[in-house]
């Protein structure tokens, strides 16, 4: 799955209905006061965050969404039906800007937050409100007020639960795409993944977490160099860091180091995080050199396991490790 992360789109409010013209009409009345009822109000444009959606794709091929205009006023002091509002289903993490002026209209970070961008145009008025002293018979109505349109820049950032960190080619995608049902692409040289891919993990069928596969993190990441800086910004939100340090790498430890250090640099805050750490790819070490990295010193008393992506190993209980954390923060 590529992870798509903007689009354009056009949104129109619905137009106010038109107020109705007309008079009474009873037997043996002959000329009834005006009973011309009011227009019905347009339907608004209305985004909603949804954390089941991952992706802005969907905006790619439908581009344009209107709510339903309101109806015309009737007789009878009959009010016109109002427009349906247009619910729009966003990602939660979607910035909402006008794509004229680039102002931020919203930003939805939390599942269920909606927020009306285009109100519908209010209805006209009926005659049956134009009477007065001097005239008992008006023959004023009004159109419905027009909706609005506006062209609008929608943004995901990733709200990801869990940010991957690691070297190029220390194993995210591959874990990404075992744990969850998001498929990245895989490649054997650095740089593979030029987006970052966010993959929904379910822990049992109803719990679940999104992770963050940040690519790209590699030392001086936060001057600039590689990719990374790009997407170091999309980690900043996440509540949980996973570490993976790929055990072919040589020294583990030296590299741990270094990826908490760019993080430093770049946001000292990110290492207040809870986070676990992986040693990737353990399916390719000899059983001698197991119980050396199992005895590796990371300096605190964070989680530390050793996991394979291809085998499986240890995979379901990271999940497992993951979803505590994030239950006790959810909790607290
Ligand atoms: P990323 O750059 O961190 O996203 O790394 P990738 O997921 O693209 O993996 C880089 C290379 O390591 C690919 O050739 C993968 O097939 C390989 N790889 C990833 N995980 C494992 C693993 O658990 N065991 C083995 N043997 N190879 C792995
Ligand atoms: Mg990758």
């Amino acid at each position: 799955m590529n992870f798509i992360d903007n689009a354009v789109i056009k949104v129109q409010s619905g137009n106010g209905g038109k107020g109705h013209l007309s008079f009474r009409k009873e037997k043996f009345v002959p000329l009834g006061g005006p009973d011309g009822g009011n227009g019905g109000r347009g339907g608004d444009v209305v985004f909603e965050a949804d954390r089941q959606l991952t992706t802005l794709l969907d905006f790619r091929y439908e581009r344009s969404y209107s709510a339903e205009d309101g109806k015309q006023g009737g007789t009878s002091r009959c009010t016109g039906k109002s427009g349906k509002d247009k619910i729009i289903r966003v990602p939660a993490g979607t910035v909402i800007r006008n794509a004229e002026t680039h102002e931020i209209l919203a930003d939805l970070t939390v599942d269920k937050q909606s927020v009306t961008i285009a109100k519908g145009g209010r209805g006209g008025r009926g005659n049956c409100e134009f009477t007065t002293s001097v005239n008992q018979a008006p023959r004023h109505f009004e159109p419905g007020e027009p909706g609005e349109e506006f062209k609008l820049e929608l943004e995901l950032k990733i709200l990801a639960d869990i940010g991957l960190v690691g070297f190029p080619n220390a194993g995210k995608s591959t874990l990404i795409s075992v744990m969850s049902a998001a498929k990245p692409k895989i490649a054997d040289y650095p740089f593979t993944t030029l987006v970052p891919n966010l993959g929904m993990v379910y822990v049992g069928n109803e719990r679940s977490f999104t992770m963050a596969d940040i690519p790209g993190l590699i030392e001086g990441a936060h001057e600039g160099k590689g990719l990374g800086i790009q997407f170091l910004r999309h980690v900043e939100r996440t509540k949980v860091l996973v570490f993976l340090l790929d055990a072919m790498s040589g020294d583990p430890v030296q590299e741990y180091g270094v990826l908490c250090d760019e993080l430093r640099k770049y946001e000292s805050s990110m290492l207040e995080k809870p986070r676990i750490i992986c040693i990737s790819k353990v399916d390719t070490v000899t059983e001698s050199d197991r119980p050396i990295l199992e005895a590796l010193d990371f300096g605190k008393e964070y989680k530390t396991m050793l996991i394979s992506a291809v085998s499986g190993e240890n995979v379901e209980i990271l999940k497992r490790e993951i979803w505590k954390i994030l239950a006790v923060q959810t909790n607290s």
